[in-house]
C-alpha cells in the first residue's frame, strides 16, 4: 500500500514511513492512494469474530508489504486483549433502535486508545526491526497525552515527551499523565495554552536541529495509522446491529475530525452507512461548513468538553481532498487562503456531494448538560459530555427511525466530573479497578516556561532514555 499528500507535491510513502512520518513535506496529510474495498459477502462473512481477528481482516490492506500478517496478527492481539471488556467495544441500547458504542474500556478511558495502544506496538515493532530510535513531542488538552504515553511506554526504541497547559487539565487527566514513570517518559507542564504546547510541536516538526539526527514522529491524528486504527469499530458495530445488509448512521462527538473521518472512510471500503453526523460543541468550525459551507476560524471557547475544544480540524484536509477530486493543487490553494484569510467556501457541488453524507448539530454547555440528565432519568446510564454531545446531535439530525443510530461513546464520565456534577445527576462516579489509587499515586512532571528554546534544550538533555541525546 502506498500513501500520497494531500497537497500532492510529496513522495509517496509506504507504511512504515507513513507510520514514521508527521505532516508531509508539502505540508499536507498523507492518505492511502488506493482505498481498499470489501465485498457484501466478505464483511458478511465477519460477523461475530472477535475484536482482533476483525481488525485483523480490516486492516490488512493498509499494512501490506509493511508486515507479515502472523506478526500484525500477534500486534493486534496484545493491543485489544489489554481492554478491560472483553467486547472491547461493546454497544449498549439506549433507546429504541438508538445505541451507544463505548469506546472507553482501554487503559486511559477514551477512544484513543483504539489507536495509541496500537500506534506504540506498531513503532515497537518497526524501530525495533530497523535498529532506530526516535522522539515523540505531542502537545495534549488531556485524552492524547495519556493515551499517547500509555501506548508508547513499554517501547524499547521511543522517548515521548508530552506538553501540556499546566493547571489547564483536569486533575483525573493530568494524574493519568503524571503518575506514568519510565526513563523514556516525560510529562512537560508548560506556563501557557494549549495553543502554545500545540504552536511548540509544530515548531518542532519544523526545525529539527536540536533533535541531532534523532527522528521526531508524530502522535496527534494527522498519524494515518490513528486514523486506520479507528475505521475498524465503525465495521465491528455495524457487523452487531444486521450491517452489512441493513445500513447504519453513526454520530460523532468531533474535534478534529479524526475518528468521523474513519467512519468516512469505512463506508468507502463498502460498509452500508447512511448517515454520518458530525456533533461539536460551541467550537463549531465544521457545523459552520456543514450547515453554510463556511469554514472560517473563530476565538476559541473554553467549554464542559474540553477533548472537542478546538478552531480548525486538522483531518477535514482528508475529506477536501476526496470532495476536490483529489487534486492536491486545488487543496494548497484552499489551505492558503485559510491562512491569509482564516477561512474559505467550496464550490456548491461539492458542498452538496458532502451534504448527501453528513449532517451536523453544534451543542452548547447546557444542552450536554440536559442531555446527560435526560438520558440518566430515561436509562440510568451515565453520559460523559462528549458522548452527550453525540446523542444530542442524533436525536436531532436523524434522518430514519428504522436505521440503527449509534452514537460513538468516546469517553467514560468518571474523566470529566465537572460536567457530571452540573448535570446534576446524584450518582457517584466511580474511577474503574486498574485507577482506583489514581489520586494516591506520586506524580512527575516538569514545569517549563512557554518558551520554545527552553522545551527543545529539555528535549535534547533527556531525549536518550533520560539521557542527552
Ligand atoms: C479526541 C476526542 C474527541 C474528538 O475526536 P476527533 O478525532 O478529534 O474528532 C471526542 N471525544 C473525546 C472524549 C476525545 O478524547
Amino acid at each position: 500500500m502506498r500513501y500520497i499528500s494531500t497537497r500532492g507535491q510529496a513522495p509517496a510513502l509506504n507504511f512504515e514511513d507513513v507510520l514514521l512520518a508527521g505532516l508531509a513535506s508539502d505540508g499536507g496529510l498523507y492518505v492511502p492512494e488506493n482505498l481498499p474495498r470489501f465485498t457484501q459477502e466478505e464483511i458478511a462473512s465477519w460477523a461475530g469474530l472477535p475484536y482482533h481477528e476483525l481488525a485483523f481482516r480490516v486492516m490488512r490492506p493498509f499494512v501490506a508489504g509493511s508486515i507479515p500478517d502472523a506478526d500484525f496478527k500477534k500486534i493486534l492481539e496484545a493491543t485489544y486483549g489489554a481492554f478491560s471488556h472483553s467486547a472491547v467495544a461493546p454497544l449498549r441500547q439506549l433507546n429504541g433502535n438508538e445505541w451507544v458504542l463505548e469506546l472507553f474500556h482501554g487503559p486511559t478511558l477514551a477512544f484513543k486508545d483504539f489507536a495509541l495502544q496500537l500506534l506504540g506496538r506498531l513503532l515497537d515493532y518497526v524501530l525495533q526491526k530497523r535498529g532506530e530510535r526516535v522522539v515523540i513531542v505531542g502537545a495534549t488538552s488531556g485524552d492524547t497525552g495519556s493515551a499517547a504515553i500509555e501506548g508508547c511506554k513499554h517501547c524499547e526504541n521511543v522517548d515521548i515527551f508530552i506538553l501540556h497547559p499546566h493547571n489547564r487539565v483536569s486533575e483525573v487527566q493530568r494524574r493519568q499523565m503524571t503518575t506514568l514513570f519510565g526513563d523514556n517518559i516525560h510529562n512537560i507542564a508548560i506556563e501557557g495554552n494549549f495553543d502554545d504546547c500545540q504552536e511548540m510541536v509544530k515548531a518542532s516538526f519544523a526545525d529539527q536541529g536540536f533533535l541531532k539526527g534523532t527522528r521526531l514522529v508524530a502522535v496527534n491524528s494527522i498519524n494515518w495509522a490513528r486514523i486506520m486504527a479507528q475505521i475498524v469499530y465503525y465495521f465491528h458495530a455495524a457487523l452487531q446491529l444486521g450491517g452489512p445488509a441493513r445500513s447504519v448512521a453513526f454520530s460523532v462527538p468531533t474535534g478534529n475530525f479524526g475518528d468521523i473521518f474513519a467512519g468516512y472512510l469505512a463506508r468507502n471500503m463498502g460498509l452500508p452507512i447512511s448517515q454520518l453526523i458530525v456533533a461539536t460543541n460551541r467550537n463549531d468550525i465544521l457545523h459552520r461548513f456543514m450547515s453554510g459551507n463556511q469554514y472560517v476560524k473563530q476565538t476559541l471557547h473554553a467549554t464542559l468538553s474540553p477533548s472537542m475544544d478546538i478552531m480548525v480540524s486538522s483531518n477535514f484536509e482528508r475529506l477536501l481532498f476526496d470532495l476536490h477530486g483529489r487534486n492536491g493543487a486545488a487543496i494548497a490553494g484552499l489551505m492558503d487562503s485559510f491562512k491569509q484569510g482564516g477561512g474559505f467556501s467550496v464550490e456548491a457541488e461539492r458542498w452538496t456531494e458532502a451534504r448527501k453524507l453528513f449532517d451536523s448539530l453544534a451543542v452548547d454547555d447546557a444542552q450536554t448538560c440536559e442531555t446527560i440528565a435526560e438520558v440518566y432519568e430515561q436509562t440510568g446510564e451515565l453520559l460523559d459530555p462528549h458522548t452527550a454531545i453525540g446523542v444530542k446531535a442524533a436525536r436531532e439530525c436523524r434522518r430514519s427511525l428504522d436505521t440503527p443510530m449509534v452514537i460513538l461513546g468516546t469517553a467514560h464520565p468518571v474523566k470529566f466530573p465537572e460536567a457530571v456534577e452540573k448535570a446534576g445527576v446524584g450518582k457517584a462516579l466511580e474511577l474503574p479497578a486498574h485507577l482506583s489509587d489514581l489520586f494516591e499515586r506520586d506524580e512527575r512532571c516538569t514545569v517549563l516556561p512557554n518558551d520554545l528554546k527552553a522545551v527543545q534544550a529539555f528535549v535534547s538533555q533527556h531525549g536518550n532514555r533520560g539521557k542527552p541525546l
